[in-house]
């Protein structure tokens, strides 16, 4: 959007694409938003303890409007689904948002109608973040990562390019009822699930 459609490409746009993720990384600001226990351990990260102003990120902004990173802590229910995309859309671009928990990313054990399978069915995900609940410091390392894709992601025409690519690689994966089990589900002979 913008100007930075109109950027040119080359050694120009690389080097403001790294001053931009520069400045961007060191500015996220959270939305105060949080949906379940997982955010119990997401506002622990404001404590001395873990310390998330190191980043700059202690202010957690009580608008929208003055927030670009959701963190998404906590299961999605199908009643708060439209609040979350709601807020999701009023934040402004660019915009990032940390999937917390397994409930979040998937479901986790709330394999139900009530419970949204997977937050990334309403707002796109950056970065998932595994655990039930995450520890803050799980949080902060997804913090880090969140930190690394945004200092390297691109502008304008090498942006264009990018998205192709990951769309392409995506297509190129193999599906998950494909893959290879990782570990075997069945209980040895002779042991019961119940003793
Ligand atoms: S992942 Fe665990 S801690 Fe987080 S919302 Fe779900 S049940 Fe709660």
């Amino acid at each position: 959007m913008g100007i930075e459609e109109k950027l040119p490409a080359g050694f120009l746009l690389t080097t403001v694409e790294q001053v931009a993720g520069y400045m961007r990384k060191s500015s996220v600001w959270p939305a105060t938003f949080g949906l379940a226990c997982c955010a119990i351990e997401m506002m622990a990260v404001g404590t001395p303890d873990y310390d998330i102003a190191r980043f700059g990120m202690e202010r957690f902004s009580a608008t929208p409007r003055q927030a670009d990173l959701m963190i998404v802590a906590g299961r999605v229910s199908q009643k708060m689904a439209p609040v979350v995309r709601q807020v999701y859309d009023q934040m402004p671009e660019p915009k990032w948002v940390i999937s917390m928990g397994v409930c979040a990313s998937s479901g986790g054990m709330f394999n139900n109608y009530a419970i949204v399978q997977g937050v990334d069915h309403i707002v796109p995900v950056d970065v998932y973040l595994p655990g039930c609940p995450p520890r803050p410091q799980m949080l902060l390392n997804a913090i880090l990562t969140l930190h690394d894709q945004i200092q390297n992601s691109k502008l304008g025409v090498n942006r264009v390019a990018a998205a192709r690519a990951a769309e392409e690689a995506a297509l190129r994966a193999t599906p998950t009822h494909l893959m290879a089990p990782t570990h075997d589900h069945a209980v040895p002979a002779g042991r019961s699930l119940l003793a």
